[in-house]
Parts: structure tokens; C-alpha cells; sequence
């Protein structure tokens, strides 16, 4: 048996045969002399307007699965397809070098990928996969090549990279999981993994596999790990522990509908975390009792150019809409540090987590801001709408957004267009936030811990430095300090206060959370019901006098 260590970008657990997709393939494009040009044009044509039509569908089941932004990748890709340049290229090789079709498109397919990544526009390096990705859709076409053809038997998908278009077309009972070399947990296919409840490891070598072979292989998204030709014991005992998660969540179904209230009458609010409007089916699949973060800035990091405000009202007014009058709780934009985005064109920092990041750069950059600001005002009209700040330190901080606020406000006033003030509350993750939290509460409506940051602050350990690991200590007493200070000092001025950092899903940690008090908790759709049955099998040991 031989393990490889990646990255887990959907923890589950998946145990089958590998599939190796070897999606160059080379016999597929090799060059062939053809005789009669006329044939293989009108070959060509009838293979450019089947992928236009294929676009069409992936578009709409896009659209279903993944929402407007996620789509948005194949209405570019059709209209690659469509480009006069490109496609009068691929005929003028099969006229002039009298070739076939398959090998006239795959040399399109490296000059215009080649041309588009010497570009230094960041935003046209990003079409030379687009045109790798068409250049594919034709010559698969032409070739009757299919992918999800090729295994009859579910099995773990093992490829360098997934294009989107490829993961969303992939009949979803035949993946057992996607294992990839390229791509982070935030790329395409990993978000895509994770909307379609497949377990994915990234960062896996793929030369270096001992396969393609039909092996078995075991991958455990949890851990990032991937283990081929697993011995006999190891084998059954993942079985086992496969057949365990199965009856787990199945068992939790039972607690959908149920309070979230501990032993002894607590009530929590459980809310969930997103990072796209698409993740919202989740949250109501598993029965989130609303939202708790919408990191906004996913919404500007999938795109290669500034939301306009009615991209973003669209969005969100969509959120509140579908969580229908449960409350969602959307972050301003918490941009820089490890969340870089070309187009923003942002200095290099020495120390990006201490540097123009989230606040911060919305008040250097009260333009964008404000654009936000106004979308989100214009949303709340429509449901249980609340905003919240991230990376906040003073309460100067709190007196120029509530300035900001005013004048977009004045604003879409001005211009009548109907729009409200939502509740607003303050993400509490640096130290400084907790020192003062007695003052902030005063001029805020709610608080939210966010643990990822706090503890990275606190500790002064970087959250992105995989080498200070045997430094980390999740349950380090200061964090658990803070989090007492902060809870004490909200209720001291009659407010709610949650936590939305990852340390809100830990169970080892419920039962002191609620013993100090805590209102809410925010977690990934995945995590609802484990802490839903946890807070109810808890005491929550309050003293209330
Ligand atoms: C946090 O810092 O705990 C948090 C929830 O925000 P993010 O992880 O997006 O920085
Ligand atoms: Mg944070």
C-alpha cells in the first residue's frame, strides 16, 4: 500500500477502483493527410455547433446548480467558440496543410492558449485554459470521445485538473471522488466537488502515482490523503469506517426540524457559513436556522473584474429571498492577506495578514465600498438582511463606516431608490477588538468571533504556514479567554454574540461555549446537524444570576 499526502477540498470518504483520465491523449490529435478538404470543414462545423449546443445545456444546469456567477464561464466559452479569429485559424491548417480536423484544432488550441498567456493582463492569461478547454469540447467531438463513457462502474476519478465544464458534465453516480494535481481548495472543481457532496483531494502528484491500473485506491477527503493498492485490513477497516459516516448522517436526518437547544433549555441559534449563493441549497438541505457568514468576497475573487452594485443586489437579494425571512448575515468585503485578487492591484505587502486587508482597504477605498454598501441596502428591503464588518480594531474604525454607510444611504435616497438600514454588527477577531469590546458593543447590534483570524493574531502564528502546525494549539487558553471577555462585554451592553471562526463546528468545545453563554454558532452546511446533536445532548451550565 502507498500513501500520498494532498489536500482535502471535500471531507468524505470514497473507496473504489482509480480512473485515470488521460485527457491529452495524443492518438486522439495525431496529424493525418485528408484528401478531401470539403469533408473535413463541414466535420468541423458539425463538431463546433454540437459543443455550442453542449454549452448551451452545461449553461443551464449551471445555472441550477452553481447560480448566475458560476455559470457565467461557458456564456465566455461560447463565445470563444463563435470568435472569427480562432476559427478561420483551424480552417486555413486543414486547407493549406491539407490535414485533419482533430490536429488543425489542437494547434489553434496552443497558439491562442500560448498567445493569451504571454499576455499581462491577468484577465486574458485566464482565457488561454478557456481556449484549451473549447479546443478539447471540438476535438472530443470530432473523436466521439466522452469521459463519463469510458468506466462503467463508479470510480475515483484521477486526472492533472478538471476544467469546470468537464466536472459539472460528469454523470455525478459514476464519481465516487476527484482526485487532481492542480488547483486549490477555492479553484472551480474544488468548489464544484463540494456542491456535488464529492469527496476531492488536490495537490496529489499525479506522476508519481503507481497507477493507471484500475487500482484500488482509498481517498480520504478529511485528511487530504490518498492511499492505492490499500492492504486487506487497512481496506476493510475504511470500509467500515465509510459504512459509520453513512449511518451517521443518516441518523441525523432524524434532527432536522429539531430545536437547537441544549439539555437544560438553552437555545442556540445554528447558522451556517457561505462563500456562494449556491451553497445556499446546502444550507437549507441541512437545515441551517439561517446565515451566519456570506463571506462576500468570494463573489469578487470568481470574477476578473469589480461587481458592478447590481451584480451584488442580485445576489444577496436572492440570499435574503430564498432563506425567506431567516436571517443572513452578509460580510463586507474581507479582501487581502492570503484572499489576493489581481484587478484590485494591491502593493505587495512584507506582511500581507498585517497589512491593507478587509476594513481596511473598504476605507481606503470607499468607491468599492460603497458600491457594496448600496446593494446591500437595497437588499435588505427584501428580507432578514443583516451586515456585518470584518478585521475591526477601534472605534474610529466604526465611526467612518457608519459615515460611509450615511452617504450611500443618502444616495440611493436621492436618486428614490427604495432601500433600508439592516441591522449591522462587527466580526471580533483581533486581540485589540476583544480588549475594547465593552466600548464597540455600544455602537454595534451583534458580534460574531472569528477564531481563524483571532488565533492567528493572538498567537502571532501565520493561519497560511503549514510549518508552524506543532505550534498551533486550537485550544490555546487565551483564545478561550477572549472569547469569555467578548461574550461578557456584548451581553454587559445587551447584545448577541456568536462565533463563526472554524473553532464554532469543534464539538470538543461546545460544551464550554455554551456554558459561557454563547448566542450563536456558524458553521459549515456540513456541521449543522453534528452540532445540532451535540448542543442537545449538552448542558449548557449557565448561571444566569
Ligand atoms: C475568522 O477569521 O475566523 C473568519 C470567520 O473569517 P475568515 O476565515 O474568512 O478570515
Ligand atoms: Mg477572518
Amino acid at each position: 500500500m502507498k500513501r500520498f499526502k494532498g489536500k482535502g477540498a471535500f471531507g468524505a470518504l470514497a473507496l473504489g477502483k482509480a480512473y485515470v483520465l488521460d485527457k491529452t491523449d495524443e492518438a486522439r490529435v495525431r496529424r493525418t493527410r485528408v484528401d478531401d478538404i470539403e469533408k473535413e470543414l463541414c466535420r468541423l462545423e458539425k463538431a463546433r455547433r454540437t459543443a455550442l449546443i453542449q454549452l448551451d445545456e452545461i449553461y443551464n444546469k449551471a445555472l441550477l446548480e452553481v447560480g448566475q456567477t458560476g455559470a457565467q464561464i461557458f456564456e465566455i466559452h461560447k463565445m470563444m467558440l463563435e470568435d472569427e479569429d480562432y476559427y478561420s485559424a483551424i480552417e486555413s491548417t486543414i486547407k493549406i496543410q491539407t490535414v485533419n480536423a482533430e490536429y488543425a484544432v489542437s494547434v489553434a488550441s496552443k497558439s491562442f492558449s500560448s498567445m493569451f498567456e504571454s499576455m499581462d493582463d491577468s484577465y486574458m492569461q485566464a482565457r488561454a485554459s478557456d481556449v484549451k478547454d473549447i479546443s478539447l469540447r471540438i476535438i472530443n467531438n470530432l473523436t466521439d470521445f466522452n469521459p463519463s463513457t469510458l468506466f462503467e462502474e463508479p470510480v475515483i476519478l484521477v486526472a492533472e485538473d478538471f476544467t469546470p465544464s468537464e466536472t459539472l458534465q460528469f454523470d455525478k453516480s459514476k464519481i465516487l471522488a476527484f482526485v487532481t494535481e492542480k488547483g486549490s481548495v477555492n479553484s472551480h472543481t474544488a468548489i464544484l466537488a463540494r456542491s456535488m457532496n464529492i469527496p476531492a483531494i488536490i495537490g496529489i502528484d499525479i506522476s508519481s502515482l503507481p497507477l493507471p491500473d484500475n487500482k484500488m485506491a482509498i481517498v480520504d477527503g478529511f485528511s487530504g490523503n490518498l492511499y492505492i493498492d490499500p492492504d486487506d485490513t487497512f481496506l476493510q477497516e475504511n470500509y467500515k469506517k465509510a459504512d459509520l459516516e453513512k449511518e451517521k448522517r443518516k441518523s441525523l436526518e432524524s434532527l432536522k426540524g429539531k430545536k437547537t437547544e441544549s439539555l437544560d433549555g438553552k437555545r442556540i441559534n445554528l447558522f451556517a457559513n457561505i462563500g456562494n449563493i449556491k451553497d445556499i441549497s446546502q444550507v437549507i438541505d441541512n437545515d441551517a436556522e439561517g446565515i451566519g457568514l456570506f463571506r462576500s468576497e468570494f463573489i469578487f475573487l470568481e470574477k476578473n473584474t469589480f461587481p458592478s452594485e447590481e451584480e451584488q443586489f442580485a445576489i444577496y437579494k436572492n440570499a435574503v429571498e430564498t432563506m425567506n425571512g431567516k436571517k443572513v448575515i452578509i460580510r463586507t468585503l474581507d479582501i487581502g492577506a492570503d484572499k489576493q485578487i489581481d484587478y484590485f492591484k494591491l502593493k505587495d505587502e512584507e506582511n500581507p495578514a498585517l497589512g491593507l486587508r478587509a476594513i481596511r482597504l473598504c476605507l481606503k477605498r470607499p468607491d468599492i465600498f460603497k458600491t457594496q454598501l448600496r446593494a446591500l441596502l437595497r437588499a435588505s428591503v427584501y428580507g432578514n438582511l443583516s451586515i456585518m464588518y470584518p478585521m475591526i480594531t477601534s472605534l474610529e474604525e466604526l465611526t467612518a463606516i457608519k459615515n460611509i454607510l450615511s452617504e450611500s444611504a443618502a444616495e440611493l435616497k436621492s436618486l428614490n431608490i427604495p432601500h433600508s438600514i439592516p441591522e449591522q454588527g462587527i466580526m471580533i477577531e483581533t486581540p485589540a477588538s476583544v480588549i475594547i469590546s465593552d466600548e464597540l458593543a455600544k455602537e454595534v447590534s451583534f458580534f460574531s468571533i472569528g477564531t481563524n483570524d483571532l488565533s492567528q493574531y493572538t498567537m502571532a502564528i501565520d493561519r497560511q504556514n503549514e510549518q508552524l502546525d506543532d505550534f498551533f494549539n486550537p485550544y490555546h487558553r487565551a483564545i478561550m479567554k477572549m472569547i469569555k471577555i467578548t461574550v461578557d462585554n456584548a451581553h454587559k451592553a445587551g447584545i448577541w454574540v456568536g462565533i463563526c471562526g472554524e473553532l464554532a463546528g469543534d464539538l470538543n468545545l461546545t460544551e464550554e461555549f455554551l456554558s459561557m453563554g454563547i448566542d450563536e454558532l456558524s458553521v459549515s452546511p456540513g456541521r449543522i446537524l453534528h452540532l445540532r446533536k451535540k448542543i442537545r445532548e449538552t448542558k449548557s451550565n449557565k448561571n444566569d444570576c
